[in-house]
């Protein structure tokens, strides 16, 4: 197949490991046959420096024409002033916007040779193979109105959690979709729906979704009771699918349980168009320009490309099998107490890529 993929490396280490993931991406396209055209755009800090803002029209329009846009990370001290009109993450916000991508799905599989990486005992990690789903362009971060008042001379802030039917209706739909695709078929819907209205109608959605798919399980979790369960059995979870603000937070959580930042993808996606991948960390200004940056997150996010914005789920497979073999035969970073720079992490990576089926 022939895909256009935007590379939007950014800040920090983001060049560092989109360039090893990109090089990952080109293996598998001489393999199978594909041809990948790779176009660079900056995104970001970058972005800032060369044209005073995040993201500029022209590179928004060229992911929206592209099939795919890989993303490194954004930001760092020279951007980090939060009183600064332009800021790097405006550039992740407008791109998210712009290419309409609602669901923010991030797979966290705790491989079984990193087990003592993780500050969650041992014992409770055998089996970990969790999808969560975070609603990402609705509910409390975007609803209206929001602001200050004084009222009786007292000062309030004030938010609001507002869901359309739909934006609820088509992340659980997606959330299904992806369940049927796992071993354990289950569906997790977290919300608060003891307390609020839009959870109510986030619950009602869930269940009669839950209703028209008789092949997944769907279970239902307060959001609270979600966050313990994450860390005291998080091998009883499959896919979990919720609201915005829950999801940034359960999100996070989730990502403990593997041992280190630097092993997680992460994909965004909407109906149609373009979907954005991207590692769960920032651009780690602190490692930056060493050459010693875990590559896995970036390279694992390359994977989730293929499959759901490619639909190549074998070649997918085929890198997320590469990685596995990677670490189960010792090879670490150093954020994993290991030696390897970089480069030789992907090297490693692409030996057992090229090797295998
Ligand atoms: P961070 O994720 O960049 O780093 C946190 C810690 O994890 C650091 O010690 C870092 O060295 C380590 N780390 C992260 N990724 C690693 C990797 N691949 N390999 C080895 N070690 C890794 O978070 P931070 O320090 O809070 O933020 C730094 C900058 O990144 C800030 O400007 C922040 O705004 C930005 N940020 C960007 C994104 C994004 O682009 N999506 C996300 C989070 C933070």
């Amino acid at each position: 197949m022939n895909a256009k993929i935007v590379v939007l490396p950014g800040d920090g280490i983001g060049p560092e490991v989109t360039a090893q993931a990109v090089r990952v991406l080109q293996v598998v396209a001489r393999k199978g046959g594909h041809s990948f055209t790779f176009t660079e755009r900056l995104m970001g800090g970058c972005s800032i420096d060369a044209h005073g803002v995040a993201l500029t029209d022209e590179v928004l329009a060229d992911c929206r024409a592209s099939d795919a846009v890989l993303l490194g990370a954004v930001g760092g001290p020279k951007w980090d002033d939060p009183t600064a009109k332009v800021r790097p993450e405006q550039g992740l916000l407008g791109l998210r916007k712009g290419l309409g991508v609602f669901a923010n799905l991030r797979p966290v599989r705790v491989h079984p040779a990193l087990v003592e990486s993780s500050p969650v005992k041992a014992d409770r990690l055998a089996g970990v193979d969790i999808l969560v789903i975070r609603e990402l362009t609705g509910g409390l971060y975007f609803g209206q109105p929001k602001g200050r008042a004084t009222r009786d001379g007292v000062e309030h802030a004030f938010d609001t959690l507002d869901y359309a039917d739909f934006e609820i209706r088509r992340v659980v739909e997606l959330a299904f979709r992806l369940a049927k695709a796992r071993k354990r078929k289950k569906v997790t819907s977290v919300d608060k729906a003891n307390v609020l209205e839009s959870s109510r109608l986030w619950r009602q959605i869930a269940t009669a979704t839950g209703k028209a798919n008789p092949d997944v399980a769907l279970d239902h979790l307060l959001v609270d009771t979600a966050s313990m369960r994450l860390v005291t059995s998080p091998a009883s979870l499959d896919v979990i699918v919720t609201e915005n603000m829950f999801g940034d937070i359960l999100t996070d959580e989730a990502s403990v349980l593997a041992g280190s930042m630097g092993m997680l993808p992460s994909a965004s996606i909407g109906e149609k168009g373009p979907g954005l991948y991207e590692p769960i960390h920032g651009s780690a200004p602190d490692i930056a320009g060493k050459g010693i940056a875990n590559p896995v997150g970036t390279i694992l996010s390359a994977a989730l490309l293929l499959r759901h914005s490619l639909g190549l789920e074998a070649e997918a497979a085929s890198v997320e099998r590469a990685v596995d073999q990677a670490i189960t035969d010792g090879c670490r970073t150093g954020d994993l107490g290991g030696k390897l720079g970089t480069k030789a992490m992907a090297d490693e990576i692409v030996r057992r890529l090229e090797a295998g089926k």
